[in-house]
This record gives structure tokens, sequence and C-alpha cells, in this order.
């Protein structure tokens, strides 16, 4: 396992009624944001790997802090047409162009890759390797906003940087760019991040 760095942690959230947490826009925003001084000081990114759609956001806003291009790729671990785990495991969907003026910058680069979530590490460790596979980065990093505590099925080299924003217990966490899969307006996302986090307003009552 590479060493590990978080964040100082912020409020704990609490499940709601469905036994899910629920993040907003500011929580995300947050997190990250109290990571950038630990990643500025020990990995210092020449450029990012978004993995698509979660990464896309939390290296979204990396970006205006580190101020590394991102790159994005599509990775899929489960199926969103059946909302199941794909049997042979990850595939990926789209590749980065290694011949784009950031995709020149993975070769002999500190290169970060963001997802949103570390659940089981079997997303993680597949990016990692194909990346070290085709092209070879001074350095990789892998940058979560949230770490779930709990044993993981992929594994991560020693020489791979690690940084989680949050280390979380094992529930599913629900971001704010999913509301609508979720069948919810993004106001009613936000009023159930609200309560995860303990808070509640009269505001809340309309948009529940
Ligand atoms: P892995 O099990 O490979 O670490 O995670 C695979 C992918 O599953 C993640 O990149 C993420 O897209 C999705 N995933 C895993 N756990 C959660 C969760 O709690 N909430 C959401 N929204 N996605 C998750």
């Amino acid at each position: 396992m590479p060493s590990c760095s978080s964040s100082s942690s912020s409020a704990k959230k609490s499940p709601a009624d469905d036994g899910k947490v629920y993040y907003s826009y500011a929580d995300i925003h947050d997190s990250v944001s109290r990571l950038v001084p630990t990643l500025q000081k020990e990995f210092q990114p020449t450029v990012m790997i978004a993995i698509g759609g979660g990464g896309f956001i939390p290296a979204r806003m990396l970006r205006t802090e580190l101020k590394a291009p991102i790159l994005a790729i599509s990775l899929e671990l489960y199926d969103d047409a059946t909302n199941t785990i794909r049997p042979k495991g990850v595939v990926c969907h789209q590749w980065f162009d290694e011949n784009s003026e950031p995709g020149k910058l993975v070769k002999d680069g500190n290169v970060l890759i963001v997802d949103e979530v570390d659940d089981t590490r079997t997303t993680l460790q597949y990016a990692v390797e194909l990346l070290l596979e085709k092209c070879q980065p001074k350095k990789v990093g892998v940058c979560v906003v949230h770490n779930k505590n709990k044993p993981k099925k992929g594994t991560l080299a020693d020489e791979i940087a690690y940084f989680a924003a949050e280390n979380v217990e094992d529930h599913w966490l629900c971001y704010p760019w999913d509301a609508a899969e979720y069948g919810r307006s993004i106001g009613q996302h936000e009023t159930l991040a609200r309560q995860c986090s303990g808070e509640s307003s009269e505001n809340d009552k309309s948009s529940s």
C-alpha cells in the first residue's frame, strides 16, 4: 500500500433515512480545497487525469488551485444500463490523446489520477496500470474525494502516492451531479446533503 495522505477531516456526515450519504457541491469543493496544500507540497502535479464521470468535477475544482491541466479518461466498473458490477471488471471507454499538448505532459510528468471515490480500488488499480503501461510518467499519484474504509480488492504499488480528501464509512455516497439519477432536483439533493450534515432549515421543508 502506498503512503497515504488526507486533509484534516470536515464535519462527519450521517446517512439519510435511505442509508445513503448525500454530498453537496460545497461539501465536495471544501474537501478538495483542503487537500490542495498537501498536493502542492507532496506531489506538485504537472497534469491531472480525471476518471469520468465522477472525477471530472473534483478535477475541475482542483485545476483552479493547482494550475495543472486536465486530461479525461472514461472507465466503468458499474454498468450504468443494469446498475450492476461488470462481470469482467473495468471497461475503458475512452483514453486521452497522448499527442495533444496536455497529453505530452504525461511522459516524464507528475501525473495525478483524480476520481470521486475509492470503493473497492479496482478502478484505480486499472487506471494506474494502464497509465504505466501506455506512458512513462515520472511519478503517479491518485487523488480521491472519498476513500471508503473497507477491505480493498485492488492494490496500488508502494511508489504510487495516494491522497484522499476524506476517509468515510462504507455507505453508498450520492453526489450532486447524479441528483437526476436518483429522481431529485439539485435543490432536493442539497436539502438531503444538509440533513446528512445535521443541518435543517425552514427552506428544506418546501424542497423535500
Ligand atoms: P471501485 O470499486 O473500483 O473503487 O469504484 C468504481 C466506481 O464505482 C467509482 O469510480 C464510482 O464511480 C462508483 N462507486 C463506488 N462506490 C460508489 C458510491 O458510494 N457512490 C457513487 N456515486 N459511486 C460509487
